[in-house]
Formats: C-alpha cells, structure tokens, sequence
C-alpha cells in the first residue's frame, strides 16, 4: 500500500502542497492530469513548470496524456456547470489511478487556491474517493497563496494567469480590459 497521490494542476499549486508537512510524512506521489487547460501551448507551458520543479525537488511524479477532447464532450452544452464537471473529471481519474496503483489517499493542489471552490472540492473528493474505499484529504492553502506565488516566480516558474480552459481565459481577459456584462453570441439549441 502506497500513501497519497496528489492531483497537481500546476508548477505553483504543487509547490503549494510541498509546504504541507503532513503531505510529505506519507510517501506521496503527484498525478498530472490536466484535460482542461487549452490551449496546447499553455497545457506544454503548466507541464514544464510542473516538471522543473518535480525534478529539482526529486519529486516522485506520474504525467497521463492529454486529452482535452475527454473535458470538451463532458462540458458541452453545460458550460455553466462547468467547474463541478471539470473537478469531477480530473478527481476521478486521479481516483482511478489511486486504485489501481494500490494508494490509500487522494488530495488535489487546488486547494492552494482561492479561486477555487474548497467546499465542493471536498464534496466531489469525498464522494468519488469513498466510493472506491480511499481515503479524500481536503486542506487549505489559500492563506499562503501569494508568498507561494512569489516564491515560485522567485524560482523562475511559469505563473499561469487564468485558471485553465478557454471559458475561463475569455473571463481573463474581458476582466483584463475592463468589461463588464459582455454580450455573448446565444447558444444553438441542444442536439
Ligand atoms: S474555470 Fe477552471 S475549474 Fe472551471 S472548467 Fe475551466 S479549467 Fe475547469
């Protein structure tokens, strides 16, 4: 039996999780599946940064391929619930893969950040780690959010400014430049 197998988003969020002591006690290993960052170039880009810091930290890692292809057949025509599906996505493959691989416990660096949802992170965790007999372990980075980011553009890590897929960069950038209620084209019916 192995110990925990960390969900990594990126190179910030798992240099986030390394300043959780508890964390490195178990022996642990970071997953890096990220079927939701688009588009290609900026998924090389997070892949890079994660891998930098998991070599210059002898980090134990595994890098599943990317298959953005499995995160725009689960979100299409239910964009506005789009993160719930997103975690959901990216907490049952890491599940999968504790399973499999015979880990105890499942956790995700998203709980570095603020912008994400902690409450249903810890939900969806709980549920689809319980129903495969593992162990979810929520905890809380919010608090160091900014000294991590600091310290990770101190290290030269690449600091990604939008959370992922594309929805998310348009929000990014319309913020960027100061829009507000910004018309969108209307959605076709469903299929
Ligand atoms: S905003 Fe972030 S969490 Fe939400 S769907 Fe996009 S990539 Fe996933």
């Amino acid at each position: 039996m192995q110990g925990l197998l960390i969900d990594a988003c990126c190179g910030p969020c798992a240099l986030s999780a390394l300043r959780e002591q508890a964390f490195m006690s178990r022996e642990a290993r970071f997953l890096f599946y990220n079927p939701n960052v688009q588009p290609y170039r900026e998924y090389r880009r997070r892949l890079e940064s994660f891998e930098e810091l998991m070599v210059r930290e002898s980090l134990v890692y595994t890098v599943l391929p990317y298959e953005p292809e499995e995160w725009i057949r689960a979100v299409a025509y239910r964009e506005e619930s789009r993160c719930e599906i997103c975690y959901r996505l990216r907490l049952r493959r890491a599940a999968d893969l504790a399973l499999e691989e015979g880990f105890e416990a499942v956790t995700t660096t998203l709980f570095a950040s603020p912008y994400q949802d902690h409450e249903l992170l810890s939900l969806l965790g709980g549920s689809i780690c319980r129903s495969r007999g593992l162990e979810f372990v929520a905890w809380d980075g919010r608090d160091r959010y900014r000294a991590v980011l600091e310290e990770a553009r101190g290290m030269g890590m690449y600091t990604q400014p939008y959370c992922g897929c594309v929805l998310s960069e348009r929000e990014r950038y319309d913020r960027g430049r100061g829009k507000k209620n910004v018309e969108r084209a209307p959605r076709g019916p469903l299929p």
